[in-house]
């Protein structure tokens, strides 16, 4: 045993329980708590063990897979105690400040948290599934110089209800409650929306869990992908905790380019990144690591910069598929799109190479639904503020390394 190990409380491996925020109503809202975490609720509402046991199921099946929205539908609940419940608890939902839908279908959400915070999620329905993009926090720490969202200070993390909240409140626009297997308009999910899940993952967890529990939202982990832009020091608790499908947003090949691009890499390497995407559990050819890349004019989509990519996943061996994304503009920008042909051109090399590189068709273009642009349409920024906040949060960057 070694010095450490002997010293209680310099390593504490027990998480601190953190108890429910209550709402400013001051009741507690059920959404996005565990099993457990109800149960001790009910425990301190005055419940014995037992009944508090019976009644978090009961509440559960109600709450993620009926979808009930308030107790007193709650017929298998004898009156009263629906009236009780009602008095110290909240089933909630984030609050809609704006829908748009496009003319291609995609449908884009803006909504507000208790505390008045923004943040953004979008449906994109497709011939033989339906994705909602879901939001982890609101805005980024992160500086990535292509992605709006970067721009925006970090005001918080999403709670583990804020997240799983989105997905209930898309079944509520969809129509598809109770939770069920088969005909449904949303089969996917992915974590792409606002802010990096890997910076909130005991609340990314927690919400994901819910949403693939079987009498919860009951959605399959094969169906859920969380995208990381390389937080390797949490990559394998995500495989071992979460286990869902991962997408890594590569963007680039050289350290150069990602250093600029996506600051993290100045931390976490791109060699180290792909270390840690050959470790993760569960990766096979049928469940393929998905590696975003977001073509930027002069700036990442050589020739040269396609063959390196097929280089580094054929020398880390990895079950891989390439994502390309046309970079999508917002105003202030530094960058523009690749043209077109340029984008074949890349998609063609990688994809000779036996890696599949399919290029991503926007969506919602018209109602600007790519990441983080719904808020830009509300809060206009000056170029100055922005390269103002630029340059804060690469300081900020620096001092953590
Ligand atoms: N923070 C996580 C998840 C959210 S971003 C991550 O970076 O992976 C989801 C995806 O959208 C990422 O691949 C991101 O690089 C991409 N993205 C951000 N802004 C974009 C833009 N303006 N055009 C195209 N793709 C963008
Ligand atoms: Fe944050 Fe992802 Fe945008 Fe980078 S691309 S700033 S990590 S949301």
């Amino acid at each position: 045993m070694n010095a450490l190990m002997s010293s209680p409380g310099l390593i504490d491996p027990v998480p601190v329980a953190r108890p429910p925020m209550p709402r400013s109503d001051g009741r507690v809202d059920l959404v996005g708590l565990t099993r457990e975490a109800i149960r001790e609720e009910l425990e301190r509402a005055g419940l014995d063990a037992k009944a508090a046991k019976l009644r978090a199921k009961q509440l559960w099946h109600q709450i993620y897979n009926r979808g009930a929205r308030e107790f007193a539908t709650m017929s298998e609940i004898a009156k009263p105690h629906r009236v009780l419940l009602a008095e110290r608890f909240a089933i909630g939902r984030p609050e809609v400040v704006e829908m748009q839908v496009s003319s291609d279908g995609t449908r884009k959400w803006l909504l507000r948290s208790d505390d008045g915070q923004d943040y953004e999620m979008v449906f994109i329905p497709d011939a033989d599934r339906g994705t909602l993009c879901v939001s982890s926090q609101v805005g980024c720490t992160l500086n990535c110089t292509f992605c709006f969202t970067g721009t925006m200070r970090l005001v918080r993390n999403l709670t583990a209800g804020e997240i799983v909240g989105q997905v209930m409140l898309a079944r509520d626009a969809l129509g598809e409650w109770p939770s069920q297997p088969d005909g449904r308009l949303l089969t996917n999910i992915v974590m792409m929306g606002m802010g990096e899940p890997l910076y909130n993952f005991d609340n990314v967890r927690d919400a994901l869990k819910i949403v693939m529990d079987g009498d919860g939202l009951g959605l399959s982990r094969r169906r859920i992908t969380l995208s990381t832009s390389g937080v390797v020091p949490m990559m394998a608790r995500a495989g071992a905790e979460i286990g869902v499908n991962l997408a890594v947003s590569l963007h680039a090949v050289t350290k150069a380019v990602r250093d600029e691009i996506v600051p993290l890499n100045r931390k976490y390497g791109i060699e180290e990144l792909l270390q840690a995407c050959a470790d993760y559990p569960g990766v096979n050819n049928a469940r393929r690591i998905t590696f975003e890349y977001v073509m930027l004019k002069d700036k990442n989509d050589s020739d040269a910069d396609a063959r390196e990519l097929v280089r580094l996943i054929r020398h880390y061996d990895l079950p891989a598929k390439v994502n390309l994304i046309p970079f999508n503009p917002w105003p202030g920008a530094n960058y523009e799109c690749s043209d077109p042909e340029r984008v074949r051109a890349f998609s063609m090399i990688v994809f000779s190479a036996g890696i599949s590189a399919p290029v991503r068709t926007p969506r919602g273009r018209d109602i600007m639904a790519a990441c983080g642009q719904l808020k830009s349409a509300a809060v206009k920024i000056s170029r100055a503020d922005l390269d103002r906040m630029a340059a804060e949060k690469s300081a900020a960057l620096e001092f953590t390394q």
